[in-house]
């Protein structure tokens, strides 16, 4: 019998626990989690909009305990690497013989003048930012300010947009979805989103803030320009949405292994300190196409990161290949998604690049509901996928799993060509025009 503890109750820390669980019934597991349930972080923007009530994205301690694993609601204040044990916050000491650190990641919050300790600003994270934002919009709320238009900045506007508040976003880079698309795909994004009446600013940040008092009055931007809150003692709100950080205070002056983004691990999730594996945002990880450290704080990398780290944790050998970051958003009534490097990342790593495009409607032409959807697929010079955008009205997230599929097949232009696929007039591509053979076969006349 051994004794795990698994710090954090997020989409890591619940899959490590299930898993090993189901692998080692006569494991003894802990999990230490301060929040009061597990929230769905990806649904907080649809409680804000007002579609989901809040319980409906906190889930019940039964996904944990269920599994036979013991829940300590607390937060862990200590690791004692050496002694093998774990401090929360309320005096327990959980020895472990296994130690699995999920602890996340929290919103990042610039050092921007006028920003620490204003009290209508909120990071988009937790429960407790949640009902904040949820107490702080009022019958008296006029103006929402978003800082950032990466998915989480993109559907905290939407929401805002639809609680009638007058709604600015502020982007730095030069078009929304910076991480994830090129400028040439998000133009009908951008279109939608001003076309209701969102103030978009993209190629602008944010500079400084004024107060009055506890709560921002105005934000100064970089171009000149300002915008202004609360001006006759309204209930306005802003949003920061600018990325994150991982959550690793916890391990200041110890030997866990870090870098910029995260507890530095290896491909079996290991740390390097003996029996403690890392999963998750918590985490920095590689790119699985050139093996640089990028970004990919992604629920979606953190399940497969800690499936990975519990069967290595229970002796299976098992590997982590690496980030290809699928994501997907919605701007309604578009869905948008990319996988792999963009166009400009690749530029910006010196690759040389060729792209390919293909355009068709989402079902047979014909079909009632039938909507115009786009791909864009990026080669490299030897004709090797390295990254797909799709932005359509239906069905974008199916593709871009297929296309991640492609990618960590090693497929090129060719292989992608010569794809099999289904069709039918409700659901799919026309027969002789699926967008990402149509794509492949631009790209590959290009590089021919
Ligand atoms: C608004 C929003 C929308 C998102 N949308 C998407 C999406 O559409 N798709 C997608 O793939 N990803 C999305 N994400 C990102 C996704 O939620 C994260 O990548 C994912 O939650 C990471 O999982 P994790 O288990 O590594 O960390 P987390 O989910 O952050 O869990 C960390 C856990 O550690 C706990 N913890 C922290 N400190 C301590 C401590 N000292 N002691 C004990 N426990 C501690 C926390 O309470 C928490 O339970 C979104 C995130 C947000 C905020």
């Amino acid at each position: 019998m051994e004794r795990v503890v698994i710090l954090g109750g997020g989409p890591a820390g619940i899959s490590a626990a299930k898993l090993l669980r189901g692998f080692r019934p006569d494991w003894e597991v802990t999990m230490v989690r301060p929040e009061p349930s597990s929230v769905i972080y990806c649904a907080i923007p649809y409680v804000v909009e007002g579609l989901l009530d809040i319980d409906r994205i906190c889930k019940s301690d039964d996904i944990v305990t269920d599994t036979g694993t013991n829940l300590v609601k607390e937060k862990a204040t200590k690791v004692d690497f050496d002694g093998k044990t774990v401090t929360t916050e309320g005096g327990k000491v959980l020895p472990y013989d296994k130690l699995l650190i999920a602890l996340g990641a929290r919103p990042l919050m610039p050092p921007l003048e006028g920003l620490s300790g204003a009290k209508n600003v909120f990071p988009v994270k937790t429960e407790e930012d949640l009902r904040a934002i949820l107490e702080a919009i009022t019958p008296n709320s006029r103006k929402a300010l978003i800082v950032g238009a990466g998915n989480i900045g993109i559907e905290m506007a939407q929401a805002m947009n639809r609680r009638g508040l007058e709604t600015s976003i502020v982007e730095m880079a030069h078009h929304v979805l910076p991480a994830m698309m090129d400028l040439d795909m998000v133009a009908d994004v951008e279109r939608e989103l001003r076309g209701r009446g969102i103030d978009l600013m993209t190629g602008v940040g944010v500079k400084s803030f004024d107060r009055s008092g506890d709560v921002i009055s105005k934000a100064h931007l970089t171009d000149g320009g300002a915008i202004s809150l609360n001006e006759y003692g309204e209930d306005d709100l802003i949003v920061m949405s600018v990325g994150v950080r991982p959550e690793v205070e916890l391990f200041k002056g110890t030997a866990l292994p870090m870098g910029p983004m995260g507890v530095i691990v290896d491909d079996k999730m290991e740390t390097g300190i003996p029996d403690v594996w890392a999963a998750g945002d918590v985490c920095q990880y590689s790119s699985f196409l050139d093996g640089e450290i990028v970004g990919g704080k992604l629920a979606t990398n953190a399940v497969p990161m800690a499936k990975v780290a519990a069967r290595n944790m229970v002796g299976l050998e098992w590997n982590y290949q690496g980030f290809v970051n699928g994501a997907v958003t919605v701007v309604d009534p578009l869905r948008i998604g990319g996988v792999g490097f963009s166009e400009e990342a690749c530029r910006k790593k010196g690759l040389d690049v060729v792209i390919g495009r293909g355009k068709t409607t989402t079902r047979f032409p014909m079909m009632p509901g039938a909507t115009e959807v786009t791909v864009k697929l990026i080669f490299k010079r030897d004709g090797k996928l390295i990254g797909g955008q799709v932005v359509g009205g239906e069905a974008v997230a199916e593709r871009i799993d297929t296309l991640t599929m492609a990618i960590k097949a090693g497929f090129s232009a060719k292989d992608l060509m010569s794809f099999d696929y289904c069709s039918q007039p409700w659901q799919t591509f026309f027969p002789a025009s699926n967008a990402i053979v149509a794509a492949a076969e631009d790209g590959w006349s290009k590089l021919i």
